[in-house]
């Protein structure tokens, strides 16, 4: 039997490099050899026991890839060797939810998201990609690997924040926390033609990376409330749209007291515990105010959109990629970016360690001096 390297989950705050068996694909899936992947903050929940998944499952969602095989039917729509992507959501495009537009809900709550979470992922030398034919996105030749690597999920999420939000042109929008997803949604924001962009974090390094990529105003927690300095900015009424990016209550209770009357909150943050909404900033539930949740839009037609805004140079987010290792080193490469060490935002891992030098690195983005 043909065998792949491969990052195994073992259980709480332990992940394994190991040979596994190369996967064959069944009728509508297809396998492909992955070129570039990367870790995600859900990787780092799932890696130290704050989301469950089974043992001996094979982690990562953020695939970039070379078709290897096809199973019977699919040769007609894609061929051997072609690059692509595939979102982190692979929906099914058959059953009751995708078919009522709500893709990334696929078969039930959160059930569009499967690799790394119920089927195998990409933190290996192969990948089996279901329902490929909704899935699998073709990589325009003129774009790198490390120029789409962003769009299986990062980008598509947070991107989302602001679609969900449904930003209009000359909103005031806050973006509460700039880790990698909210750097995407800051981009986001600006895209849907917001005036004034606020970004905050406690991070000095990932605020300076905020207003490079499109925050007018970065505000830090460390030096004084946001909320109150949010009000400042809009004449006291607070902004049009939050987006939570983080997942936790402060955040979320920060993001619902910058809101406005009748403004929306666009929660992206993953939580655990408790979420308490405060009655005051909830106006009693008389605030008119709306509260919306996404899970990273995928499936090929979305990849296909947000490749295209790459492609033609209306975002560039290979600034966000900060450091490279091979696959090999995937130890290494977890404790920096779980610690956020070295101003790490994301990690690039090659499965073909041949073809990098072990553990490259590049310089990041500044030192980081608390997790936000
Ligand atoms: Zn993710
Ligand atoms: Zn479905």
């Amino acid at each position: 039997m043909e065998t792949m390297k491969a990052v195994v989950f073992k259980g709480k705050d332990r992940i394994a490099v190991e040979e596994v068996p190369k996967p064959t694909p069944r009728a509508s899936e297809a396998v492909i050899r992955i070129t570039t992947t990367t870790i995600c903050g859900t990787d780092v929940h799932i890696v130290r026991g704050e989301y469950p998944v089974k043992p001996g499952l094979i982690l990562g969602h953020e695939p970039v890839g070379i078709i290897e095989a096809l199973g019977p039917g699919l040769e007609e729509f894609y061929s051997i060797g072609q690059r692509v992507i595939v979102g982190a959501i692979t929906p099914c495009g058959q059953c009751f939810y995708c078919l009522n537009g709500v893709h990334s809900q696929c078969g039930g709550g959160t059930g569009g998201w499967r690799f790394g979470n119920t089927i195998n992922g990409a933190w290996a030398e192969y990948l089996v990609v279901p329902d490929a034919r909704a899935n699998l996105a073709p990589i325009p030749d003129a774009l790198s690997d490390d120029e789409v690597m962003l769009c299986p999920d990062i980008f598509s999420t947070g991107l989302s924040g602001a679609e969900s939000g449904n930003i209009r042109v000359g909103d005031a929008v806050a973006v509460f926390a700039q880790g990698p997803i909210g750097l995407c949604a800051t981009v986001g924001a600006k895209l849907k033609g917001a005036s004034l962009i606020i970004g905050v974090d406690s991070n000095a390094g990932r605020l300076a990376v905020a207003r490079r990529l499109g925050a007018n105003v970065a505000l830090n927690p460390k030096d004084g409330d946001p909320v109150s300095e949010i009000k400042r900015l809009t004449d006291g009424r607070g902004v049009d749209v939050a987006i939570e990016a983080l997942g936790r209550q402060e955040t979320f209770e920060s993001a619902l007291r910058a809101i406005r009357p009748g403004g929306t909150l666009s929660s992206l943050g993953v939580y655990s515990g408790k979420l308490v909404a405060p009655y005051e900033a909830f106006y009693a539930g008389l605030g008119d105010q709306k509260i919306v949740t996404t899970l990273c839009p995928g499936g090929k037609e979305r990849m296909r959109r947000l490749m295209t805004m790459v492609e033609h140079r209306r975002v560039d987010l290979t600034s966000l990629v900060t450091h490279r290792f091979a696959l090999d080193d995937i130890e290494e490469a977890f404790d920096v970016f779980s610690h956020q060490r070295d101003g790490v935002l994301k990690v690039a891992l090659y499965p073909d360690a041949a073809r990098v030098p072990r553990a490259r690195r590049e310089v990041g983005v500044g030192a980081i001096d608390e997790q936000c």
